[in-house]
């Protein structure tokens, strides 16, 4: 299937970068916070900042961004699930018009409790993280959390309707990077979509090149094929492969550049516009509407912004993980 042309207004430009890729998808950090401390995620001295956006505000940038084409919108952290206010900021952001998608990511320690009202309240697609099957391995990475209520977060999800589920790992030599044949049977038995992620320069830990877990996942006796499906404009950077129970993704942002394709704009949970994961913050939303900003003079803001969207991260350069904010804040 052919997606359909996204800006849909013929009298508002589409939302070009620099590179005149159209931008068409949102992710909005939520929280810089999380329960978890996950060891690739998070520094220990991480403090968290108490000034976020309102639900108010995250519509009204949300609203600003729709009007130029944004179609999809993605929450995450920190952890987006512990702001006692996220059914309202779902809520919001679902009934802004021209949004078709909207998403979380989160680590699934809410979920026992959240997911049928997040469902209610127009959450389309749930990518959930878990990296391991074993409650150690999850005490080793995640340092904080109970294993027993994520995996019941994730059986609630099951349960309650979305249109899309994901299961998210990031693959580390010698921590959990024997169990990913696991992580795909426990994902397909509950009808999720696995996810490999390579581990990026933001913590500890070693990654594992895509190439070489699908090579190990072949030689242990899975059959791996290319998925040649179509993935149309919401495919994201993963890249699939057929195995015998659904379809599995590996996402490789140091060995598999898909920077040439991004759709993708940030806010970081501080309100700075980040056009790039790996980039510098740019348009600072929050104090702009603080400030009193027009929906026009935010508009001009992102824009001008997105004109300095680099073409690609720069993870693999020489010392760029010191020079990266944290995962927390910019979200993943
Ligand atoms: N707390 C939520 C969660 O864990 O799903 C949302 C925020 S988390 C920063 C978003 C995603 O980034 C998670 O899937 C996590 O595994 C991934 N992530 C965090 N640090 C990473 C790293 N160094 N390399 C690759 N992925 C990472
Ligand atoms: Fe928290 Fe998610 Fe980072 Fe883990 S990956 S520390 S759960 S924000």
């Amino acid at each position: 299937m052919i997606d359909a042309p996204p800006h849909r207004d013929p009298l508002v430009p589409p939302l070009l970068d620099a590179q005149g890729r159209t931008m068409t998808y949102l992710r909005l950090s939520v929280t810089d916070r999380c329960n978890f401390r996950c060891t690739y995620c998070s520094p220990a001295s991480w403090g968290g900042k108490k000034d976020l956006l309102t639900p108010e505000e995250f519509e009204r940038i949300v609203s600003v961004f729709a009007r130029m084409g944004i179609r999809r919108v993605r929450l995450t952290g920190g952890e987006p699930l512990i702001r006692p206010d996220i059914l309202e900021v779902a809520r919001r952001i679902a009934a802004v018009p021209g949004v078709e998608w909207l998403a979380i990511t989160t680590n699934a320690s809410h979920l026992e409790r959240l997911a049928v009202p997040l469902r209610e309240a127009g959450v389309t697609q749930l990518n959930i993280s878990l990296d391991t099957l074993s409650e150690d391995t999850f005490r080793r990475i995640s340092k904080q959390g109970d294993f027993g209520t994520i995996l019941r977060g994730i059986d609630a999800a099951v349960g309650a309707g979305y249109a899309s589920l994901k299961l998210n790992a990031v693959v580390m030599s010698g921590v959990n990077d024997a169990e990913v044949g696991d992580l795909i049977a426990y994902a397909h038995a509950r009808g999720i979509t696995p996810r490999f992620i390579e581990l990026m320069p933001f913590g500890q830990g070693t990654p594992v090149p895509t190439a070489q877990l699908v090579e190990r996942l072949r030689a242990s006796g899975l059959s791996l094929v290319p998925d040649e499906e179509p993935q149309g404009a919401a495919a994201g950077p993963a890249q699939y492969w057929r195995a015998p129970g659904g379809r599995v993704g590996f996402i490789s942002p140091l060995t598999q550049n898909f920077c040439g394709g991004c759709n993708r704009v940030r806010v970081a949970s501080n309100g700075d516009l980040r056009s790039c994961l790996g980039g510098r913050a740019q348009a600072p939303l929050h104090t702009l509407i603080r400030g009193g900003a027009t929906d026009a003079e935010l508009a001009l803001a992102v824009r001008r912004a997105l004109g300095e969207k680099p073409d690609g991260h720069r993870f693999t350069e020489p010392g760029a993980g010191a020079s990266l904010l944290t995962m927390m804040g910019i979200g993943g």
